[in-house]
């Protein structure tokens, strides 16, 4: 399973499969940050600066 960790807090994130495809975004499920992967092998996450986020929620 994919995993990573969030910029921002240092979490451990892991994705399931259908996650961790570049471009996808998700919640940091401790911080709330929204990141985006950006490297899928190995998986790298990085913050989506508010403001930039598209409205898909
Ligand atoms: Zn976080």
């Amino acid at each position: 399973m994919p995993r990573g960790n969030c910029p921002v807090c240092d979490a451990d994130i892991r994705l399931g499969k259908a996650g961790a495809v570049y471009g996808k975004r998700i919640t940091c499920p401790e911080c709330g940050a929204t990141l985006e992967v950006i490297e899928e092998d190995p998986l790298e996450l990085e913050e989506v600066e508010y403001g930039q986020r598209d409205d898909l929620y």
